[in-house]
This record gives C-alpha cells, sequence and structure tokens, in this order.
C-alpha cells in the first residue's frame, strides 16, 4: 500500500510504534520513515543517542523507544516530516500528538483546529496545547494539538478553519 499510495497500511506501519509498554510510560517519538533515503538529521539531532548512528546514510533510522524522552527535536529535524511524538499518559481520555508545522501564520495555544489523517482525511478535532519555534528547529514548528484518545495514532496533520 505505501508503494502504490504512499499511505502506509495498518501492517507497515506496525514496526514504527513502540511496544504497548513503551507507549504507556510517556512521550515517545513514531518514525514513519521506510524507504531508504540519503538522509540522517534525526539521528544527528536527537541528543538522547535514541536514534542510532546510521552505518550507511541511506539507511532507515534504527531507534530505541527506551532511549527517547519524547523531546521532538528530531520532529523538528526530519526533512521528510515523517516523525511524530505520541504522549497517550497525556489525560485519561486524550493524546497529545506533537506534530511537524511549516505554514504561515502559525496556530496559537488554544486554537481549536480540525485534525487530520496519513491520507489527508479530517478525522475530528484538536486543540493546540502548545507551538513551539525556536530558532533552532529552522522555521520547522512543533505544534502540540490534544486529541480524543481514539485518534491519536491517526492523526498526523492539522487542518485550521478556514484553510
Ligand atoms: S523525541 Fe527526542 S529523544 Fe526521542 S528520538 Fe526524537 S530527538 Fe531523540
Ligand atoms: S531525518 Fe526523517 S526522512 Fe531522514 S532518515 Fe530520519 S526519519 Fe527518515
Amino acid at each position: 500500500m505505501l508503494k502504490k499510495t504512499g499511505v502506509p497500511s495498518k501492517e507497515e506501519l506496525m514496526p514504527a510504534f513502540p511496544s504497548e509498554e513503551r507507549m504507556k510510560e510517556g512521550p515517545v517519538a513514531i518514525i514513519e520513515c521506510f524507504q531508504n533515503i540519503p538522509c540522517n538529521p534525526c539521528a544527528t539531532s536527537c541528543p538522547q543517542d535514541a536514534i542510532r548512528d546510521f552505518i550507511d546514510i541511506n539507511d532507515i533510522p534504527v531507534f530505541v523507544a527506551e532511549d527517547c524522552n519524547g523531546c521532538a527535536l528530531c520532529v523538528a529535524n526530519c526533512p521528510g516530516l515523517a516523525i511524530f511524538v505520541l504522549d497517550e499518559t497525556f489525560s485519561e481520555t486524550e493524546t497529545l500528538v506533537k506534530l511537524p508545522y511549516e505554514f504561515q501564520p502559525l496556530p496559537t495555544q488554544g486554537e481549536v483546529v480540525d485534525v487530520v489523517d496519513r491520507g489527508g482525511e479530517t478525522v475530528g478535532q484538536g486543540r493546540v496545547h502548545r507551538v513551539q519555534n525556536p530558532k533552532s528547529f529552522d522555521k520547522t514548528a512543533v505544534v502540540w494539538i490534544v486529541v480524543p484518545r481514539a485518534l491519536g495514532r491517526d492523526v498526523r496533520f492539522i487542518r485550521r478553519k478556514g484553510d
């Protein structure tokens, strides 16, 4: 499915998700990078070395979820916009999703936005919890969105009202 549509199937996504035990421990990166391309900023930007150094620049990232603290530096540094952070411990009923955002103007804290899945379909609404946009992120902001728990593993983009 990934090769035909660019959208991974549930089976293709499975390796991107850490164990259920790790998901219960707090924020963690989800790396949806499935193709061998010459690219490694995810590994070089991770302060925890949770994304191991590449042996070959074309490697697929080797991620050790137990070493990740969910800081989202890799989210801002991935040119393929292929990394997200999920925090399923945010509340009993909600998941926090940290996602890359390269449009202007940036959303604002408290704003309600439509949330969109990997295929571009609007699947519900979310609330902007925080926007990170320091100079070190080099124009890729990281937007923190709170969504209903059932949507957390599907939401990969936001659409602002009026977009
Ligand atoms: S979220 Fe932070 S600790 Fe985790 S892989 Fe990305 S950069 Fe490393
Ligand atoms: S930086 Fe992004 S696109 Fe490049 S290898 Fe890492 S996850 Fe894949």
